[in-house]
């Protein structure tokens, strides 16, 4: 397999945000990946990651961190459901991509027909 890091998209959209996607060598408070909305940035620790599965894990957890914050679900009671839901729904996302690629492949197609508005025509 490719190197993942190489074929990692440097940008995603989430919700209303674009988000950078950056490969650092060190993430501050010892963290392995981070979202940050206000910078709209999604960090990722490259020397965590020795293992496909550990770097698509803790993507797919930021991504769902930028899914959380974007959708409004902020608004849930404070304390570690936002870090539990993350979690759980991460872990569950990676095994069922990893275990079922015909599955992701069909998925990306499918949006793919779904092609997203071009703002570059004019309005008639
Ligand atoms: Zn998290």
């Amino acid at each position: 397999m490719k190197n993942p890091f190489k074929t990692l998209p440097g940008k995603i959209t989430v919700g209303y945000q674009t988000l950078d996607i950056d490969v650092l060598d060190v993430i501050p408070a010892n963290n392995i990946g981070g979202y940050s909305g206000q910078h709209g940035r999604i960090s990722i620790d490259r020397a965590y990651h020795g293992k496909p599965e550990e770097l698509a894990n803790t993507v797919l957890h930021e991504v769902l961190h930028a899914c959380f914050h974007t959708s409004g679900l902020t608004g849930l009671p404070p304390g570690e459901t936002e870090e539990l839901t993350v979690t759980v729904l991460g872990n569950a996302l990676t095994q069922v991509f990893r275990d079922n690629p015909e599955f992701l492949d069909w998925v990306s197609k499918t949006l793919a027909l779904s092609a997203k508005p071009d703002c570059s025509q004019k309005q008639k």
